[in-house]
């Protein structure tokens, strides 16, 4: 098994690793530790490369299964047992952690006013969306909505990752609001990203460490998803850089 270093240590932008197995069919390696998130939970796996001495070979996808995180690499593989350094590229793995953050604030703001629950989401580094059951939306709630997002993200709250047994998950009701149940049964702890007073939900993405770190940002759109449904659509200011 991998160790994930990114889900505990979301700063961590490089790490010393070993290859354990190369998939020569597939042309991807696999790591005993990694840096490098997998993808998941409409987080995109990050890029990077893997220094070998003086070699750099291309990151073009991670992914991860049973057996742990997946690298799959540009050109040929170096064999089992070569010792590498895991960098992922930071400027885009940081921006998709201020905007994973602001995705989850977002959720806890329209939880507040609308106590509508979020159905779904994905994002790209600066840019994401998120689906809510919303059934009856006022055009009109749209800028106060932007504001209050602000005002929650200047506040500076804190983003703090811990692991729940899975008993504990499912009887907890802010994480049954964000549809623990949906998680696989095998899984036995439960990773709970948690803006402090704000939002708190059952994920295994990176976030940055306070919501100051997001910086500003836009909703860009509310779009009607059927009966009810409705899709915001959030960008980062990018006056803030990582
Ligand atoms: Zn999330």
């Amino acid at each position: 098994m991998t160790e994930r270093i990114y889900s505990t240590d979301q700063y961590a932008a490089t790490v010393a690793a070993t290859i354990v197995d190369v998939d020569e069919v597939d042309g991807r390696v696999l790591l005993d530790r990694t840096v490098f998130y997998p993808g998941g939970g409409g987080q995109p796996p990050d890029a990077g490369e893997l220094v070998i001495g003086d070699d750099r070979l291309s990151v073009v996808r991670v992914g991860s299964d049973s057996r742990g995180v997946w690298h799959w690499l540009e050109g040929g593989l170096p064999p089992v047992g070569t010792s590498v350094r895991g960098e992922v590229d930071w400027e885009r793995r940081y921006r998709l952690m201020r905007t994973h953050t602001a995705m989850h604030a977002l959720c806890g703001v329209v939880w507040d006013r609308f106590r509508s629950p979020v159905t779904g989401g994905n994002m790209e580094p600066g840019i994401g969306r998120l689906d809510f059951e919303l059934p009856d939306w006022d055009p009109e709630a749209r800028d106060p909505l932007e504001d209050e997002l602000n005002r929650q993200l200047a506040a500076a709250r804190a983003v703090e990752i811990s692991f729940l047994p899975r008993a504990e998950a499912d009887e907890d009701p802010s994480l049954i609001r964000t549809k623990v149940s949906l998680l696989p049964p095998s899984l036995r702890e439960v990773r709970v990203v948690d803006i402090v007073g704000l939002d708190r939900q059952a994920d295994g993405g990176t976030h940055v460490a306070s919501t100051s770190e997001v910086g500003h940002v836009r909703i860009a759109k509310i779009e009607s998803k059927g009966k009810g449904f409705r899709r915001i659509r959030l960008a980062l200011e990018e006056t803030v850089t990582g």
